[in-house]
């Protein structure tokens, strides 16, 4: 029986993390849980499946017995830490999970980690506190968590490349030029995945794609040169491994996160799932496109950050982070985002991210110089 903390709980990663723990009372307890938003869903959260331990950012005044209520920053990382805890979910958004991923990490825990932009921004330092701490990193990514299983097929140096699929999200098929009009609402109708509302924008700039290349590189350690991205509009086979000899093993499922995440969370172990077995029948037309960097240059822009390392990777976070605010607010068109990522990784110096401060610095550096974009517009 494991103990798991799932820290975003009221997001769509976080209801389909519960959804697994509610399908196997035998393997999992919920221990803990924890929110930002939305106060009303996380109170039911709360009186349904009374946790011991519940987290939100602000104070609430709810009467549960048997819950322990607590609230701000230092509850959410001590909620990460706790030594009852055996698996964290984390399925924060953003770089606000970097924070509780080192303090997770710290304590030796395993992370059910779906969150991306704490790895792409953490680099190095993520790296050094799971070393030390002892702690676990489990893909939940779909991407990932495919690539993770792909690799347990064969030895690191037998690997020739990593093949990352994408669906190309919403507006694959349309020319660039009809872009610069898209709304927050179509650009978060994703074509195969629900999901949260950021990672859909990210979806359909390719910024999220972008971002998993840094993620794939920094969670299996191969260097972008290695690391393929593929379109794959019907989203049926999640990424690949390509070998030395030339086999290529694929990962194939619905498109359910509820796989990836209780992976992450029963490995070695494969259980049952709530998941809807997978038709292949009824996708006859599964097709792959070599992506055009030049009509993506998100994609194009994540490769140049890998390569220079340092910075660039959490500048590129950081200002893909408040562009995406700045979208949502009507503030910066769609075309708009990337030229802002372009706009502040221009007028970055880079240098060496030493540490968690140089880390948060280089982030707010960002989303100032994302500020000055959007003013230069207005
Ligand atoms: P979401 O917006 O639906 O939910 C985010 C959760 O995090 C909410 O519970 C929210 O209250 C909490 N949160 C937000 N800001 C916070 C802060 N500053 N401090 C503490 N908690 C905060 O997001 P989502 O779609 O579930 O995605 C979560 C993460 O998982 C993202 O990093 C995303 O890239 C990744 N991911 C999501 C999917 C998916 O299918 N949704 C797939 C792969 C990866
Ligand atoms: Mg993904």
């Amino acid at each position: 029986m494991k103990n798991v903390a799932i820290l975003g709980s009221t997001g769509s990663i976080g209801r389909q993390a519960l959804d697994v723990v509610r399908a196997h009372p035998d393997l999992f307890a919920l221990y803990g849980i924890s929110a930002h938003s939305s106060e009303t869903s996380f109170v039911a959260q709360v009186v349904e499946e009374r946790p011991r331990v519940a987290v939100f950012s602000r104070s609430l005044s709810i009467d549960v017995s048997g819950t322990e209520l607590r609230w701000g920053d230092q509850a959410l990382y001590d909620l990460a830490a706790d030594p009852q805890v055996d698996v964290v979910v984390l399925a924060i958004s953003g770089i606000a999970a970097l924070k509780p991923l080192l303090s997770a990490l710290r304590a030796g825990k395993r992370v059910a980690i779906a969150n991306k932009e704490s790895l792409v921004c953490g680099g190095d330092l993520v790296k050094e506190v799971r070393k030390q701490g002892g702690g676990e990193l489990l893909p939940v990514d779909s991407e990932q968590s495919a690539l993770f299983q792909c690799l347990q097929n064969g030895r690191r140096d037998e690997v020739e490349k990593l093949i990352l699929t994408a669906s190309g999200g919403p507006f694959f098929r349309r020319p660039r030029a009809e872009l610069g009009g898209i709304t927050p609402e179509q650009a978060v109708k994703h074509p195969t995945w629900s999901m949260g509302r950021k990672i859909s924008l990210d979806s359909a700039t390719l910024m999220n794609k972008g971002l998993e290349v840094m993620e794939a590189s920094r969670l299996f350690d191969f260097p972008g040169e290695r690391i393929e991205v593929l379109i794959h509009p019907q989203s049926v086979v999640h990424s690949m491994v390509e070998y030395r000899d030339g086999t290529v093993m694929a990962n194939l499922s619905t498109a359910d996160m509820r796989l990836p995440i209780q992976y992450a969370m029963t490995w070695p172990e494969r259980v049952p799932s709530p998941a809807v077995p997978l038709k292949l029948w009824e996708h006859p037309d599964l097709a792959f496109y070599r992506p055009d960097m030049a009509r993506f240059p998100a994609l194009k822009m994540a490769y140049s950050c890998l390569q220079a390392g340092g910075g660039c990777p959490v500048v590129y976070n950081g200002a893909n982070e408040r562009a995406a605010e700045l979208f949502f607010a009507g503030r910066l068109g769609f075309l708009d985002i990337e030229d802002s990522v372009a706009y502040a990784l221009d007028r970055f110096t880079n240098r060496p991210m030493q540490d968690l401060d140089d880390i948060l610095a280089a982030d707010g550096e960002a989303r100032r110089l994302v500020d000055e974009f959007q003013s230069t517009r207005s």
